[in-house]
């Protein structure tokens, strides 16, 4: 039998008149709800998310029962939400973990749900890994590749959530599954946590700290310290027993003749974790299931849920050199097309001259752009809207195309009216158009 034992703390934090997270703490249940909105809006949804979580899952307690508590609890949180003005425009994030039946009958494992930015983390092997998305601006952006890990930490809008619980009628909910091993340590936590305190000092204090509910605390005092801007709540799930499951997993692997040497190695190569495409998950050895997709919910980030690292085979090993190729196929294309078209530009900074660029503007990750040929024109020389033009780089697909731009401004600009004033076309492009909204001046 799989046994889970849980602690938890939660904290107001330094700054906020009042705690609107919740935390749930029960057998085979645990959950961390942040809520916002209003004067008392905030503590209602995560409360009521939380209370309605629980009493769905437990006539459901499933991996399928879970998702559908989450739906259920936003279905709660919206209707409240309609109910009064003071409530209206409230909502909650909401991250949970539960232990459930796997496919086959001794086999529990571990579902995690989330709507929201609060978090789920996996401890192994003395590893800390984010198992969830934050459904924020920020981190949409960073998975799609346009921030940085640090624009997306320091981003204005990192408490604007992309969804939450009781906001529409609807939700959608990620779900994922995670195959207990004794000494698994998972956490949850709302976002006081992780703004105040580094992965790596979180990791620390997890690794450092055998107790959940003692580790819990110390993480709580320690977003306090490093500025509590937020309230901040922890919980810390323990696997203390998996009934066995880690030896018959040894086993398993020490079985089998095509085990490769570096079976002691990570599994998953950590530049591809986020922003990666889903990739099918490496069946274990032996006859226990692979991770399935709950039906309903989407499925991802199975490369933190492959199993355990004594449990690299011949088949895993594949999977590497599969997702490399793909990572590798991928840096090609990005390749091809960041080195693929022309731009007309300006050479140097603090120099106007005029070159024809390989590449694309301002480059494209790491293929920076270069002079495919210089011109005798500089910016001065050419019409005003074709130096903003330039300026941002105009874009063609072949060289000769980008020479035929660069003739033709050559020709406009002429031989001596390089500081001649053009006359603007007639018609109406240069009348100012007031909208009958905008505020006018004062008399
Ligand atoms: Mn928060």
């Amino acid at each position: 039998m799989t046994v889970l034992r849980g602690g938890a703390a939660t904290d107001v934090g330094r700054v906020r008149s009042n705690n609107q997270d919740q935390l749930l703490v029960a057998e085979t249940l645990f959950a961390v709800a942040d809520g916002m909105g209003g004067h008392a809006g905030g503590e209602v949804a995560s409360l009521a998310a939380v209370e309605a979580l629980k009493a769905a899952f437990d006539d459901n307690p499933s991996a399928d029962g879970l998702a559908d508590a989450v739906r259920n609890a936003n279905q709660v949180v919206w209707n409240r939400a309609q109910e009064g003005r003071d409530l209206r425009g409230m909502g909650t994030t909401l991250t949970a973990l539960a232990l459930v039946e796997g496919d086959r009958e001794e086999d529990s494992i571990l579902a995690v749900v989330n709507v929201g930015d609060s978090r789920a983390y996996l401890l192994r092997d003395g590893d800390l890994d984010q198992l969830t998305d934050d459904h924020s601006v920020p981190e949409e952006l960073r998975r799609a590749g346009r921030l940085s890990d640090a624009e997306a930490a320091a981003h204005p809008q990192r408490n604007v959530l992309t969804r939450a619980l009781g906001i529409e009628p609807n939700v959608e909910v990620d779900c994922f599954q995670v195959t207990p091993y004794e000494g698994d340590r998972l956490v949850l936590s709302s976002d006081g946590l992780y703004n105040e305190v580094d992965q790596d000092d979180i990791a620390a204090v997890l690794r450092r700290v055998p107790d959940p509910e003692k580790a819990a605390q110390e993480l709580v005092s320690m977003a306090r310290e490093h500025g509590g801007n937020d309230n901040i709540t922890v919980v810390v799930v323990d696997v203390v027993d998996d009934n066995s499951r880690s030896i018959r997993g040894s086993a398993a692997v020490a079985a089998d003749p095509v085990r490769p040497s570096s079976a002691g190695r990570r599994q998953r190569d950590p530049g591809i974790q986020g922003g990666a495409p889903s990739v099918s998950t490496p069946s274990p050895p032996g006859p226990s299931s692979p991770t399935v997709p709950p039906p309903g919910g989407s499925f991802r980030s199975p490369d933190v849920i492959a199993g355990h690292r004594r449990r690299v085979t011949l088949r895993s090993t594949v999977f590497v050199v599969l997702v490399l190729f793909v990572f590798l196929a991928g840096l090609g294309a990005t390749a091809w097309y960041g080195r693929g078209g022309y731009f007309v530009g300006i050479a140097d900074r603090g120099d106007d001259d005029i070159a024809i660029f390989k590449g694309r503007p301002g480059g494209l990750l790491w293929f920076k752009p270069t002079v495919a040929e210089r011109t005798d024109l500089s910016l001065a020389e050419v019409l005003p809207n074709r130096a903003d033009d330039i300026r941002e780089g105009k874009e063609y697909s072949s060289i000769d195309a980008a020479r035929r731009y660069v003739q033709n401004i050559t020709e406009e600009a002429g031989p001596n009216n390089t500081t001649t004033t053009m006359p603007l076309p007639p018609g109406p492009t240069t009348t100012a158009v007031t909208p009958a909204s905008a505020p006018q001046p004062q008399p």
